[in-house]
């Protein structure tokens, strides 16, 4: 059976970073709420001038629209075989929506959150850069590029730092963690799947151990949805 992978954790505890190493690497296509919205909001409509103004805030989208944005990408061919959500489900109502969906598309869910010490997230968060053109993640603190400010791939482009990764909309964006996602994981370890992470540890290790989770739960037949 499939498996939708959950990466589960605040911002700027190293979603992002994992999510693509599994696509890259498993395969299994990223699906990062936060990207989509992201370019949604890029165009020069009523829409996406919400969608701005709501990310700028820190704040989350409504549930209707993120459901719809989750439902029409992951019905697509290539998530057939399993995807991994980064940065989705965010809120109750999100997470009843992922297990009808997981129904409806014979998939088991798995939940990995990966855990990190609040005090480290706001500078984690401030310090990550992106690259415009392939997306890589770089950041000035943990992970800083060969040559400052442009992308190790694509040298040709400046690195970019996200609208919402200042110091004062992080703090807003973890409060609105604390408030809406975090009470998720009671919801996700009552159900006996959640599998947390140290996440304070480098992206490879880290990685490892949620390979190792998924291939663990594989094995085991075991992430039943829940
Ligand atoms: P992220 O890239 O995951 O940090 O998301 C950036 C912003 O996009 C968030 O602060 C929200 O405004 C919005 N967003 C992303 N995912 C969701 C979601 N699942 N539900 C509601 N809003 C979201």
């Amino acid at each position: 059976m499939s498996k939708i992978i959950i990466l589960m954790g605040a911002p700027g505890a190293g979603k992002g970073t994992q999510a693509r190493l599994l696509e890259e690497r498993r395969g299994l296509p990223q699906i990062s709420t936060g990207d989509m919205l992201r370019a949604i909001a890029k165009a020069d409509t009523r829409l996406a001038h919400e969608v701005r103004a709501v990310q700028a805030a820190g704040k989350l989208i409504s549930d209707d629209m993120v459901i719809r944005v989750v439902n029409e990408r992951t019905s697509r061919e290539d998530c057939r075989h399993g995807y991994v959500l980064d940065g989705f489900p965010r809120t109750t109502a999100q997470a009843a929506m992922l297990e009808r969906l997981a129904v409806e598309q014979g998939n088991n869910i798995v939940a990995v959150f990966v855990d990190i010490p609040f005090e480290l997230l706001e500078k984690r968060a401030a310090g990550r850069r992106t690259c415009p053109v392939c997306g890589e993640i770089y950041n000035i603190y943990s992970k800083p590029p060969k040559s400052q400010g442009v992308c190790d791939i694509h040298p040709e482009a400046e690195l970019t730092q996200r609208t919402d990764d200042t110091v004062e909309k992080i703090k807003v964006r973890l409060e609105t963690y604390k408030q809406q996602t975090r009470p998720l994981l009671d919801y996700y370890n009552g159900s006996k799947h959640l599998y947390t992470i140290d996440g304070t540890r480098e992206p490879e290790a880290i990685y490892a151990e949620i390979v190792g989770v998924i291939d663990e739960s594989i094995k085991l037949g075991s992430a039943s949805t829940v």
